[in-house]
């Protein structure tokens, strides 16, 4: 689409805008020569710096029709803010009300965009607003409705408990395994899944393996503990279980793991799962797996391009609950292609009744060619309705069945704006989602694709190492972080971590 920016103030790039103007076009791609049906033109001016007093004017078009709205004033929020809040507030205000006429609905999620819903809950509620006053915050400052500022503050209060006892020196492991058994259409994640590619898999372990050991002495040299480690993909269930045994076993002689420590296996995929592999799972200590169907309709993993079915979820599930794993997590998501209300009901009530502790919902992000694809056919709803309902609907069926919500995120191109909510019953959270997702405390990570973030003991900065995407890329032996570049990182912020 084409986007026209009249910025007349400092504040706010022009990727601010894009991502704003994305709420209402997901999917959409900036071309400054786009010819297309979608056009969007954004005015900002501060008419009064001293008062943060700003003028906003937004016109958006879709095909013949367009709409356009103006506002102007100031706005005194509760807490101080930097200034690019108040140039949001301006902008946001303009654009839903343009949105609105021209589309005839409105935004769940309000302006928010590039912001932690939750994030933001968790900052009132630690300056001492009650739960009620967070949500008229979220309502007032961000337009957000009701239903998400609920579930936003609900979210936080579950992880006030989760995180009352983390420490400044307590971070988490990821280790990556990018391979899977085939590519599912809808996904963006960067795996190889093709019979050449998986011939790189000794080569990546051993070198994996080489990056465990250097950052399991580095987590030991920064005085730190490991409190989470999340072993996920890709499909980390694609290894072989001497792979399996192989892979843990390292862990276990590197990192130092106790009662308190929360192990993670992502399964993924149910057709890769097998006695031996739960088996060498187990043994190795691993409290908790991840069992993803997405949904249990064949018809709609047929035509994601998920090649499984529904009777190998219930199988895999079924023996994952026999070897007794402390938390079994199951992921659905909302809005599938070919997917109905009814469908994704009984998805719901499939996990519930299997057992699963933790279930987590994601909405359809339209990420690459193939989700766009879904557009193109019309499953793509751009109200979101559905996934608007379906959302709404497994928040009070989870309830129901004694899950609460406990991390959420949202991202770019969501359909319907909807977001990703993990709900657990209490006491079978993920620590790892939260400390991760939340940027809560340092998070160490291995394998290709993976990004270390070392989170200050304030959390007012965060220093990030990224390893390259692509397997090939990792295996010409690129370093994790630098010893004398972490120790610095936490030197420069206190005397100790
Ligand atoms: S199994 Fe997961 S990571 Fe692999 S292609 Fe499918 S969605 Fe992507």
């Amino acid at each position: 689409m084409k986007l026209e920016i009249d910025n007349r103030t400092p504040y706010l790039n022009d990727y601010y805008f894009q991502t704003l103007a994305l709420l209402y076009f997901p999917g959409e791609k900036f071309r400054a020569d786009d010819s297309g049906e979608n056009f969007a033109y954004f005015l900002l001016e501060e008419t009064d710096a001293q008062n943060h007093i700003f003028y906003s004017k937004v016109r958006l078009a879709s095909g013949s029709a367009f709409a356009e709205a103006e506002w102007s004033g100031g706005y005194e929020p509760t807490i101080p803010m930097n200034d690019d809040f108040y140039a949001m507030n301006a902008l946001g205000k303009a654009f839903l009300e343009a949105g609105r006429r021209l589309f005839g609905f409105g935004l769940p999620w309000g302006y928010i965009t590039g912001l932690r819903p939750v994030k933001r809950a968790k900052y009132y509620l630690d300056r001492g607003y009650s739960a009620e006053q967070v949500m008229g915050l979220f309502e007032r400052d961000y337009d957000v409705s009701f239903e998400k500022a609920d579930l936003s503050v609900e979210t936080a209060l579950v992880q006030q408990k989760m995180l009352a006892d983390i420490k400044p020196n307590d971070c988490g492991l990821y280790v990556s395994i990018p391979f899977c058994p085939t590519r599912c259409d809808y996904c963006s994640f960067v795996s190889y899944s093709n019979a050449k590619l998986f011939a790189l898999i000794p080569d990546y372990l051993e070198k994996l393996m080489r990056d465990i050991a250097a950052t399991g002495e580095l987590i030991r040299r920064l005085g730190m503990r490991v409190r989470a480690i999340y072993i996920g993909g890709g499909t980390p269930s694609i290894l072989e279980p001497d792979r399996i045994n192989r892979l843990l076993g390292c862990i276990s002689k590197n990192i130092e793991i106790s009662e308190n420590t929360e192990y993670t296996f992502e399964g993924g995929r149910p057709d890769t799962l097998n006695k031996a592999k739960l088996a060498a799972v187990k043994a190795n200590g691993v409290k908790r797996m991840s069992i993803n169907p997405q949904t249990t309709n064949d018809a709609v993993l047929e035509r994601i391009g998920r090649k499984h079915s529904s009777a190998q979820f219930f199988k895999a599930a079924e023996e994952a609950f026999a070897f007794g794993f402390d938390t079994l997590n199951a992921d659905l998501i909302a809005a599938l292609p070919g997917d109905s209300a009814e469908s994704f009901a009984k998805s719901l009530d499939d996990v519930i009744d299997l057992g699963f502790q933790n279930i987590t919902v994601h909405t359809l992000s339209i990420k690459n060619a193939a989700t766009i694809r879904f557009t193109e056919d019309g499953y793509y709803d751009p109200e979101g309705e559905f996934a608007r309902n379906s959302v709404a609907y497994a928040r009070k069926r989870l309830k129901e069945a004694g899950l609460s919500p406990y991390y959420l995120y949202r991202q770019k191109n969501t359909v319907g704006n909807a977001e990703n909510t993990g709900y657990s019953v209490c006491g079978k959270e993920n620590l790892y989602n939260v400390i991760m997702m939340e940027e809560h405390s340092t998070v160490f990570a291995c394998g290709a694709g993976s990004i270390t973030k070392l989170v200050s003991p304030s959390r007012s900065e965060i220093l990030r190492h990224a390893y390259p995407k692509y397997p090939f890329e990792y295996l010409r032996e690129e370093k994790g972080i630098g010893e004398d570049e972490a120790f610095a990182f936490f030197n420069r912020k206190e005397e100790t971590v």
